[in-house]
C-alpha cells in the first residue's frame, strides 16, 4: 500500500490538474495501471494539496471532516475514484483520436454541474471559480473536474497525449507538438538508453 509521501513524490507533469490526476495511477502504456498513489480519503486530501487544488488550510479542515465522518469520507473516496476513471476514459479517447461514449461525457457534465453548485466567482486579474466556501467532502475532484471540462472546451485537444513510455497523459504545450514523454528524465531517459545499446548491439554484430 502507498503511504501518504508516496502522493508528494508523484511526479506533476500532466501541464493540467485533470491530467495530474489520471496520473495518480502508474503503469505501461496499455493495459492495466499496475501501481495507485491514491490509497483511501487521506491520500486523496494529501494529493489536492501537493497537486495545487487544495489550500493547506482547506486540506486541514478536510481531515478533520473526513475523522468526524468516515463513512462519508469513504462515500467521496469512492466518488472521486468514479470520477478518475471517467476521466481516464475521456482523455484516453480524446489523445488517440477516438470519442468518448455519450454515457461518461453526461456523468462529466453532471459533476461540472455540481462543482458549479458548490463553487464562486472571485475576481482576480479576471473572474475565476474558486471553491473557497465549499467545506464539504467533494471538496477535492471539484477543481479537477472544471479543470477538465476546461481543457476539453478550450484546449487544443491535439496536445492532450499518452506517454511513449508509460501510461501517464499529458497536455503538449511544446511549440511544434513534439513531446512524446511524460518526462525526459523518466521515460526519455529510458528510451534513449535502449536505442543506444540497440544501436551498440548492431554495431557489435557487424
Ligand atoms: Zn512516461
Amino acid at each position: 500500500m502507498e503511504t501518504l509521501a508516496g502522493v508528494t513524490r508523484m511526479r506533476l507533469v500532466g501541464g493540467n490538474l485533470a491530467l495530474d490526476y489520471l496520473n495518480t495511477r502508474t503503469g505501461p502504456p496499455v493495459g492495466a495501471p499496475d501501481d495507485d498513489v491514491l490509497a483511501g480519503y487521506p491520500e486523496l486530501v494529501a494529493w489536492g494539496s501537493y497537486a495545487g487544488g487544495l489550500s493547506e488550510p482547506e486540506a486541514k479542515v478536510l481531515r478533520r471532516l473526513s475523522h468526524d465522518d468516515p463513512d462519508g469520507a469513504q462515500v467521496a473516496f469512492t466518488r472521486a475514484l468514479r470520477l478518475r476513471d471517467d476521466l481516464d476514459e475521456v482523455f484516453r479517447a480524446v489523445a488517440s483520436d477516438r470519442s468518448p461514449s455519450a454515457s461518461v461525457l453526461a456523468r462529466l457534465r453532471d459533476d461540472e454541474a455540481d462543482a458549479l453548485r458548490h463553487a464562486r466567482l472571485d475576481r482576480g486579474r479576471t473572474f475565476s471559480w474558486t471553491w473557497r466556501d465549499d467545506a464539504s467532502l467533494a471538496r477535492p475532484t471539484r477543481p479537477v473536474v472544471h479543470a477538465a471540462v476546461q481543457l476539453l472546451t478550450t484546449g487544443a485537444l491535439d496536445r492532450i497525449k499518452g506517454c511513449g513510455g508509460c501510461r501517464f497523459l499529458f497536455y503538449d504545450e511544446s511549440k511544434n507538438r513534439s513531446r512524446r514523454w511524460c518526462s525526459m528524465d523518466d521515460c526519455g531517459t529510458s528510451e534513449k538508453i535502449r536505442r543506444y545499446v540497440a544501436a551498440r548491439r548492431t554495431r557489435a554484430a557487424g
